[in-house]
């Protein structure tokens, strides 16, 4: 399998190279160069299959011959090995049609330790026996940084620099990264917000000798090899209820449009999928996007939601490309031209090839709230508030099909917000243990370039 650059002239890369790359040297995204497809025979025979071999049968076709499939599936044995529930990725039911897929079992308790947990390990394979190594560099809003810095602690040939907006995580998502004590993990606090962070990280990508010269790679969603790990839970579901005879709709909590992205994968590899619903907070330039073509930048307000408060969503590119013809070049001056105005239209192409599969919805706190409470009330699932902004989009969808609503992060992550929502103070899972009780390490910076690179080249093995 080979992989492509959105914006067209970066080299095309074998599954490991772009997993190692993450962002493509033109600044676009890593896309495999077709979809490949699962017959309806071949998801028929996913019935009953475990979480990890479900993982081998769907991920094999964009790993291409960079793994073998005994390899690929010892991976997936280990990284779905750490998570605390049987079936990784259970299905709870609400209501007659209304479902829950609860992402949130892994270590650190969001949907990211389904891809990340899996990711640490690709890393790790592809760097062994190569004198190679890597310095992951990223920026969070909470949920990215611990479960990548979980996935890679203790990892030879690698070391991980994480930025978290300083005063701005809650508590427990702050203790989760600043207790791993692993030599190889660096946590910053920045004196600025999440997106004063991420583009310090963006700068450090775009300075070619100094990404260069460290090895820097990603493990935020540009990475492909994250996506490709979420299309699994897709096939996971979907097959429980019914596929492929019946289709399912599923309705996912977006922020940088990743998880959702992997969505639109599964359809596109066969699976029936009724449609998507692209689920925002008041940060809506994905509903404005998808409803009416205007993709066009406001400000970001905060909300109870902190991994949806976002106004440019990464991953839309890669959907852009897809829909666009695949032509590099046009994506790269659409492209350039939003990164200049902070505004683009779709093409009528985009907008009519995005409506045949994807809804979408903006939903305000009290839609949340409600949801919550209805959840809580209705159900007996306490929810977390990324989960109740998908789930009110869920119930106002008029469905004939079941309707899955993707559970991103446990109640207990979000406790505040949880128990003004529905009156009820979620209890930390015994497996985070002692979070509040261990020691706390990271480095307070100012968010300036020259602050950071310093820290890292502090830090960091340059390569040879
Ligand atoms: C990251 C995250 C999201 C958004 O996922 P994207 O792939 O960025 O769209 C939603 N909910 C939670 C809890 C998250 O951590």
């Amino acid at each position: 399998m080979r992989y492509h650059s959105t914006r067209g002239t970066a080299p095309v890369l074998d599954f490991r190279g772009a997993t190692l790359a993450g962002l493509a040297s033109d600044g676009g995204l890593y896309i495999p160069e077709a979809w490949p497809t699962l017959s309806a025979d071949a998801i028929r025979d996913l019935a009953g299959l475990s979480y990890a071999e479900t993982a081998v049968r769907v991920m094999l076709p964009f790993v291409g011959d960079a793994l073998t499939e005994g390899e690929l599936r010892e991976l997936c044995t280990a990284a779905y090995g750490r998570f605390s529930h049987a079936a990784v990725t259970p299905l709870v039911q609400l209501d007659h049609d209304q479902w829950l897929l609860e992402l949130f079992h892994g270590p650190t308790l969001a949907f990211k330790d389904v891809a990340l947990q899996l990711l640490g390990l690709l890393f790790e394979r592809f760097l062994t026996g190569t004198d190679k190594h890597l310095t992951i560099v990223g920026a969070t809003s909470g949920d990215t940084g611990s479960a990548a810095i979980d996935a890679v602690a203790g990892r030879e040939k690698i070391d991980i620099f994480m930025l978290h907006p300083a005063g701005r995580v809650t508590d427990i998502q702050r203790r989760q990264m600043t207790t791993v004590l692993a030599p190889n993990v660096h946590n910053i606090a920045i004196d600025g917000n999440f997106d004063d962070a991420q583009a310090l990280v963006k700068a450090m990508f775009n300075d070619r000798a100094f990404a260069d010269r460290y090895s820097l790679s990603a493990v935020n969603s540009i990475n492909w090899a994250r996506l490709m790990a979420q299309v699994v839970y897709y096939f996971y579901a979907a097959v429980r209820l019914g596929a492929p005879e019946r289709s399912v709709a599923f309705s996912v909590p977006t922020g940088n449009f990743g998880d959702v992205f992997a969505g639109y994968v599964a359809a596109r590899m066969g699976l029936p999928v009724a449609k998507l619903i692209v689920a925002t907070n008041v940060n809506d330039i994905l509903h404005r996007a998808l409803s009416a073509g205007d993709y066009s930048k406001g400000q970001v307000q905060a909300t109870p939601t902190p991994s949806m408060d976002i106004q440019v969503s990464s991953n839309f590119e890669r959907l852009l490309y897809d829909l666009g013809n695949r032509d590099g070049a046009a994506l790269a001056a659409q492209m350039a031209g939003f990164e200049g105005t902070g505004a683009m239209r779709l093409t009528n192409m985009q907008s009519q090839g995005a409506a045949a599969l994807f809804g979408s919805d903006r939903v305000d706190l009290d839609d949340m709230t409600r949801a919550m409470r209805w959840a809580a009330d209705r159900a007996g699932q306490i929810i977390d508030p990324h989960t109740g902004i998908a789930l009110a989009a869920a119930r106002r969808l008029d469905s004939d099909v079941p309707v899955v609503t993707l559970a991103t992060a446990h109640p207990a992550k979000f406790t505040d917000a949880v128990e003004r929502a529905t009156g009820t103070r979620p209890p930390l899972p015994n497996r985070v243990g002692d979070l509040f009780e261990r020691e706390e390490r990271y480095e307070s910076l100012p968010g300036t370039f020259d602050a950071v690179t310093g820290f890292i080249a502090a830090h960091a093995q340059a390569s040879a």
